[in-house]
């Protein structure tokens, strides 16, 4: 393919990053390269996403904006991907004649071939074919940082939420090989990776579909050992699936972090019922009760549907002393909006939205005072933080997380070696907290060097 110009436009959660990534070292390696000049693309992509309200809707008036590129261009290849694309397929080519490709979410691996396909045939593809492929995984993948990576480790979901469209969109639930993933993670410690993030929607039901003997569990025993490596992450835990041993794993193996999303939704057992998650509040706050005495300094972050149908004064109540008991860091609230693909969609007793608002402010502020308290804590405190890179924001600062998934920026005596820091382990006293953030001093770096 002769080189070309790629402006990718992303939307969406991690997983639709991370798709990114992977769309944008593919295309790569087939020599394309990445632009932000739009003006100046041969290829735009649109990466969508369905999570949002009227997510359709906003994905057709993203596609409208890009019509004029096209006058000017004919030979400009537009393409759209993700989730909106898995739903819709040929609708898009139908509705916008001047989309030229329209692809699924396990189909990243086939875009040279199918860019191929348009500009010798001129023809408009919509391949939302949604059978597992390994190459989808094998596939390069240009990544944004150079210290932390994401990678998945399994796709789809089995658990049908009624609110949820990622069954339909991802579809069913496919773990990845254990030597794909490791070999993965084995080059990405080579490249200089510190840290990784393990995604998918569901990892704590990893190797049910293997007929392998591994589970989550054993598979962060393995990945705990790959040299160079020295944190690991993973999103997102299904209440229902987070066992004992994943507990116990978590707290014994060192490269862990101690930090864990786990989405609690709702706080009333009939909403959560109606919701399908598989579990009631009880269960959900023994496991949190098990986490918070096998690893003390946890921390933890969770989602919550504000405005489920039906939900009255009464389970609203309930969420809102299930944040005061957990006392999470961080939650990340949505309003609940329907999904056309999706059973809570018809439910009959769909709350307004002037509800959904005062609920959802309700919770806000709650959570940014447990936020700004737990982050108080912090402070006089000395954390390990491994650094991620110069902090754009303040000259001569360094930016980094601690174990604990808390952004930390802080600075060092010797500005000048700020440098040599970056992808090191270090650690700061922790000065001032704010609600997103911590400030510090560098005290030392991890196992000795010049700053102990
Ligand atoms: S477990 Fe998560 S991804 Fe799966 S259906 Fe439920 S909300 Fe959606």
């Amino acid at each position: 393919m002769p080189e070309k110009n790629l402006a990718l436009l992303t939307f969406g959660c991690q997983m639709n990053k991370y798709d990114s990534e992977k769309i944008a070292g593919i295309l790569q390696k087939s020599g394309i390269r990445l632009t932000d000049d739009l003006d100046n693309a041969d290829i735009v992509i649109l990466n969508t996403c369905s999570i949002r309200e009227k997510a359709e809707q906003k994905v057709y008036s993203q596609i409208g904006r890009l019509t004029p590129l096209k006058k000017k261009n004919s030979k400009l290849i537009i393409g759209v991907g993700g989730c909106v694309a898995q739903i819709q397929g040929e609708k898009i080519l139908q509705r916008a004649p001047h989309v030229d490709l329209v692809f699924g979410t396990l189909n990243i691996y086939k875009l040279p071939h199918l860019i191929r396909e348009v500009e010798e045939k001129g023809e408009r593809i919509a391949d939302i074919d949604n059978d597992y492929s390994e190459d989808n995984d094998l596939a390069p993948v240009k990544r944004e940082g150079s210290i932390h990576a994401w990678l998945s480790i399994m796709h789809g979901c089995d658990n049908y939420c009624t609110y949820c469209v990622v069954p339909y969109t991802r579809g069913r639930e496919k773990s990845r090989p254990k030597e794909s993933i490791l070999s993965e993670i084995r080059g990405l410690a080579e490249e200089g990776f510190k840290e990784v993030t393990l995604l998918g929607q569901n990892v704590n039901s990893y190797g049910r579909d293997t007929g392998e003997d591994i589970d989550f569990p054993d598979l962060l025993s393995i990945i705990d050992r790959v040299k160079g490596i020295k944190r690991i992450r993973f999103i997102t835990s299904h209440p229902k699936d987070l066992s004992d041993k994943l507990i116990k794993v978590m707290a014994d193996l060192p490269k862990v972090c101690e930090y864990l999303h786990l989405p609690i939704q709702a706080g009333s057992d009939r909403v959560l019922t109606d919701m399908n998650r598989g579990y009631t509040s009880g269960d959900y706050l023994k496991k949190i009760d098990r986490l918070k005495e096998s690893i003390p300094e946890i921390a933890l972050s969770t989602d919550i549907i504000i405005g489920f149908p039906g939900e009255t004064d009464g389970d609203f109540e309930k969420t809102r002393d299930i944040v005061k008991k957990v006392c999470y860091d961080g939650i990340y609230l949505f309003k609940y909006s329907p999904r056309k693909e999706t059973p809570a969609a018809i439910f009959s007793n769909q709350l307004s939205d002037t509800v959904k608002r005062a609920r959802f402010e309700e919770i806000l502020k709650l959570q940014k005072e447990i936020t700004l308290k737990k982050n108080k804590e912090l402070e006089g405190k000395v954390v390990e933080v491994l650094v991620e890179g110069e902090d754009k924001n303040a000259n001569g600062k360094l930016i980094g997380r601690t174990r604990t998934n808390k952004i930390v920026n802080f600075s060092i005596d010797m500005p000048e070696d700020r440098k040599s820091l970056i992808g090191e382990l270090v650690n700061v006293s922790i000065l001032k907290s704010n609600l997103y953030s911590l400030e510090g001093i560098l005290i030392n770096i991890k196992g000795g060097g010049k700053y102990a």
